[in-house]
């Protein structure tokens, strides 16, 4: 029967044995690095991680989520928190990504503003911040669907003379399911009609009840249009961002989430990504969602050529055999070898299930047609 130190399990997982110590420490269970495992302790462990043990472990290595792993804590340090804006429609997301984006861009900048790659970073206080462009129901879809976490912080937009609709509720219903901290961006503070006492009345029905009010929820007035209250607004994103302590290992190959792709006539695939943790580089052999290849050429939201891209950065890349999806993961390897191994048994699996797909599609047309 087989034995393993924890630090050999720890590679054979592709796990940080710092990792396996915590888990081994939660089932009651204190290792240390070099303890020797027997087959049971080996079992539970794997078996945390739905790994099957036989003779030998086996993993999917075809699976990307193998390699989100965890780094031990002397190696991560602070990274930038990642924001989306969600709210009911024609609440001001759009104007308030827009306005952030124009008051927070240098002079030097002035060039990118036109870039879009579906997210952008501004600087407040010296400290970077991260919003995604995208619509955020449409990132937190993507999330639910994939189980892909790609957002720290919710800025969940109300309009301050129209109220809590529809969609603020299910805005609010997303954030908590996937228990991103919310803050209230109460907007339109500029209009005769505003009132933001209200919104702060009706919000409370929703469990988010003002911190003037005994609660823990922060609301900001402020207006998107006139830009008055956005740079209270950034502030508390930092705040939040130093309780919550968002941290990354900028010393590891990267791994993070496509944020949009698309099929360029000149330059082929080209996918915004965001990377997670770890820093991305010109050359890196790397798989992204059912594609693979060799990040070519990389662009920042300003319209910059970079050669790296460390956590909570947004960067569009080129180089890929194929347009992958948003939400799809991504993981930088080694070598271009395992990166072609890993990339092609996902375009095949994707090639599968796709014919899959289709075959039941022709059985329900054809009875369709009978
Ligand atoms: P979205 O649907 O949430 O993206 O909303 P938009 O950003 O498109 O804004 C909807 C409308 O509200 C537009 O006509 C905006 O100009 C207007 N608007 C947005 N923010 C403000 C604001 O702070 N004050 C005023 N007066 N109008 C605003
Ligand atoms: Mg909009």
């Amino acid at each position: 029967s087989e034995s393993l130190t924890v630090a050999e399990l720890a590679k054979k997982i592709y796990r940080e044995p710092s990792e396996i110590i915590k888990k081994l420490f939660l089932l009651g269970v204190m290792a240390t690095i070099n303890q020797v495992l027997d087959k049971d302790a080996i079992e539970l462990i794997a078996g945390e991680y739905g790994v099957e043990v036989e003779e030998e472990i086996k993993i999917d290595t075809t699976d990307l989520e193998v390699y989100f792993t965890e780094d031990s804590a002397e190696n991560l340090v602070e990274r930038p928190s990642v924001v989306t804006i969600m709210g009911h429609v024609d609440h001001g997301k759009t104007t308030l990504l827009d306005s952030i984006r124009n008051t927070k861009v240098t002079e030097g900048e002035a060039g990118g503003i036109t870039q879009h790659i579906g997210a952008y970073q501004v600087v407040e206080n010296g400290k970077k911040i991260t919003f995604l462009d995208t619509p955020g129901h449409a990132a937190f879809t993507t999330m639910r669907q994939r189980g892909a976490k790609i957002t720290d912080i919710t800025i969940l937009v109300v309009a301050a003379d129209d109220g809590v609709m529809p969609q603020t509720v299910e805005a609010i219903n997303h954030a908590k399911a996937a228990e991103v901290p919310i803050i209230v961006a109460v907007n339109k503070m500029d209009k005769e009609a505003a009132n933001a006492d209200r919104v702060m009345q009706e919000l409370t029905e929703h469990g988010l009840v003002s911190e003037a009010w005994g609660g823990d929820t922060i609301f900001v007035p402020l207006s998107a249009k006139t830009g008055e209250g956005i740079d209270n607004l950034l502030e508390m994103i930092l705040l939040v961002g130093e309780v919550e302590e968002y941290k990354a290992n900028p010393n590891r190959k990267a791994v993070g989430t496509v944020i949009e792709a698309q099929l360029d006539k000149g330059r082929g695939s080209v996918a915004t990504l965001l990377v997670q943790n770890g820093t991305l580089k010109i050359g890196d052999p790397i798989v992204v969602g059912h594609t693979h290849g060799r990040v070519r050429a990389m662009v920042n939201d300003k319209g910059r050529r970079v050669k790296e891209a460390g956590p909570s950065t947004p960067v569009e890349i080129t180089g890929l055999s194929d347009v992958p999806q948003a939400g799809d993961r991504f993981v930088v390897f080694d070598d271009e070898k395992t990166a072609r191994q890993v990339g092609e048994a996902r375009s095949q699996q994707a090639l599968v299930a796709h014919r899959g797909e289709k075959s039941i599609v022709s059985l329900e047309t054809l009875f369709e047609q009978l």
